[in-house]
């Protein structure tokens, strides 16, 4: 079993994460995309928004293309959380072959809490210090007593693969893990979420801080999509489409009518007298008064055109 090596993010008291390699990035993402599209090289600035489209139509394959091996080392009721995400390949240090360590997890203080009465599966509540002492030390015991009968039933030769069975699920084990960053950022944004368990959240935190550096973009895409998206169910576009009042979303859409006018702007400058005629092109309903009012303002945002008009495209069809 292996000490925390140098270049490894530190997880709980023992464990950790270590990026051994790593196979593309954003760059790769763009370069399977544009095969699909027939497009050849483009600008950096169009890979963002590139990735951005791509992520946000849940066009997922080109974000395969990207590789990512970790070498991990956790406790094995955490590893047994982990390889329910079956798209990775694991090779996993054998407890048949090898003698364990004396390597058990305790949880920090802070870490040790009353069951949740509002989530089943979660924890909550502050428990007093003499409690959390008295778990303490259970951890401590029990994990000292198995390892004690381990070593005995060994020294006698009783096969590995047998006397391992007396060990806890707080012990610890490791292994390599290789995933894509597809698979791998399923991955995180379900063990990243706040009703994971804190003890593999670690995990899965220290993980994105790979997918940050290897590929930013992809990683700033999947936070604005995907974990910071919201998606509304028929039941719900129903709700809204009967209770949301025209006036506000022309309000809103009136908006990104002028954001989309200062976007187009933004990439292809245009002389004063075309920005009205523009702005009516757009959909805008304002007057030329209204129009020159507020674009003086400097209050209008830019954006991505066509990211843009797909919510123009969707907010319309709430419109009664
Ligand atoms: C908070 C939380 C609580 C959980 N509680 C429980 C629990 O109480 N009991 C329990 O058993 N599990 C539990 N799980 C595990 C959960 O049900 C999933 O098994 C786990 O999160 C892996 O998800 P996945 O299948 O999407 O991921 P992966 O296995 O990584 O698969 C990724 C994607 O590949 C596709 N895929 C992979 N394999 C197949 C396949 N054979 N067939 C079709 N599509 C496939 C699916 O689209 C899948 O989403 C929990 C997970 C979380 C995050």
């Amino acid at each position: 079993m292996s000490n925390i090596p140098e270049d490894a993010i530190k997880c709980l008291d023992k464990g950790f994460v270590r990026l051994v390699d790593a196979m593309g990035g954003d760059d790769a993402i763009v370069q399977a995309a544009r095969v699909s599209y027939g497009k050849g090289t483009a600008k950096v600035s169009q890979d963002r928004g590139l990735i951005r489209y791509l992520m946000r139509h849940r066009h997922t394959t080109p974000f395969e293309m990207v590789e990512f091996k970790f070498h991990c080392k956790m406790p094995i009721f955490v590893a047994r959380q982990w390889v329910r995400h079956r798209t990775a390949n694991i090779n996993e240090y054998s407890l048949r072959y090898s003698e364990a360590r004396d390597e058990f997890y305790f949880p920090d203080p802070e870490n040790i809490q009353f069951q949740s009465a509002l989530n089943k599966q979660g924890r909550l509540g502050e428990v007093s210090d003499e409690l959390k002492m008295k778990v303490r030390n259970y951890f401590e015991e029990i994990s000292d007593k198995s390892f004690e009968i381990y070593s005995e039933l060994n020294d006698a030769g009783v096969a590995r693969e047998l006397a391992r069975a007396i060990l806890p699920v707080n012990l610890y084990t490791e292994w390599y893990w290789k995933n894509d960053l597809h698979n791998l950022l399923h991955f995180i944004g379900l063990r990243s979420d706040s009703h994971a368990q804190y003890e593999i959240r670690v995990f899965s935190d220290a993980m994105a801080e790979s997918v940050k550096a290897v590929a930013p973009f992809a990683w700033e895409a999947y936070q604005d999509y995907v974990v910071s998206g919201l998606r509304f169910s028929r039941i719900e576009q129903g709700l809204l489409e009967q209770n949301l009042p025209d006036r506000v979303i022309e309000d809103i859409l009136e908006d990104i009518v002028y954001q989309i006018t200062a976007s187009l702007h933004n990439n292809k400058p245009r002389e004063d007298h075309e920005l009205f005629p523009l702005y009516q092109k757009q959909g805008g309903q304002d007057s030329e008064e209204d129009f020159k009012l507020k674009w003086d303002s400097g209050e209008i945002l830019v954006g991505n055109v066509r990211e843009l008009r797909e919510f123009k495209e969707k907010l319309s069809s709430l419109k009664n």
